[in-house]
């Protein structure tokens, strides 16, 4: 899983040279595509059964757009904060991860938003290791944003991950009465989880847009989103999308 975790992480460091005023979302789906077709890798996004096939190998959300953003011919304008996410199976076993960025200068709101919402992944991962049940996690989470002035998305939340890229159990970013009776879990060596908060400058709800994949924030305020792929260790939490460490063997 980590080998296909470095793909993952090669694909948004060349998404991220990419990011800049004038260039099109499609322009780095397309840049995304070549490190996975390079390497071997199958993309985990494109053809996703939904209400058409997903037709690109990324989610590119901008602005207000929370996730399943379909990249196109929009072009980036200054401003703007383009939210990242891709996956592939290498080998048979899977990653995926997401980032945001800000397009030249951003709103302060926005960069504090893209900072908290990386401090909140930050944050879980650091909890994953001290916790027992994914539920103490994700209250942290919640709570953090929410100091913040933010909000946290309930619609969508991260997964397991393995074989497939969506595994259960769900992993919330929120702590809920009714997730935690029938869905609570512990945190135990061998889990291997899609951790994914989504954090909203105004409300949490979400509305679908007419192409039926894109989802945008239903107040119209800006939306971020981080996620990495972790395995939890018998030697603590492991970030299997991550840069590769000195002497690593690279996929590519
Ligand atoms: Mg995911």
């Amino acid at each position: 899983m980590r080998q296909a975790g470095l793909l993952v992480w090669k694909a948004h460091q060349e998404a991220a040279a990419l990011v800049r005023p004038g260039i099109t979302t499609r322009e780095i789906d397309q840049a995304v595509a070549g490190v996975f077709e390079q390497a071997g890798a199958i993309p985990l996004f494109l053809g996703y059964p939904g209400p058409t096939p997903f037709p690109a190998v990324s989610c590119i959300s901008v602005n207000e757009e929370v996730v399943h953003g379909i990249p196109s011919d929009r072009q980036l304008v200054e401003g703007d904060l383009i939210s990242i996410d891709t996956g592939c199976k290498f080998h048979g076993w899977c990653g995926d991860a997401a980032v945001t960025h800000a397009v030249g200068n951003v709103p302060l709101e926005t960069e504090r938003l893209i900072e908290v919402t990386r401090g909140t992944l930050d944050l879980a991962i650091r909890l994953l290791e001290e916790k027992s049940r994914w539920s103490e996690v994700a209250r942290e989470m919640q709570a953090f944003c929410e100091n913040a002035g933010f909000s946290v998305v309930r619609n969508f939340v991260g997964h397991a991950i393995g074989r497939e890229m969506h595994e259960q159990p769900q992993v919330p970013n929120y702590y809920g009465e009714s997730w935690v009776r029938s869905g609570d879990f512990q945190l135990r060596p061998g889990l291997v989880l899609a951790i994914e908060p989504m954090v909203n400058a105004g409300t949490e709800k979400v509305k679908a847009m007419p192409d039926g994949w894109t989802q945008s924030t239903a107040d119209g305020r800006p939306s971020a989103h981080f996620e990495h792929t972790v395995a939890l260790t018998e030697h603590g939490a492991r970030i299997l999308t991550c840069a590769p460490q000195d002497g690593e063997e690279l996929p590519w």
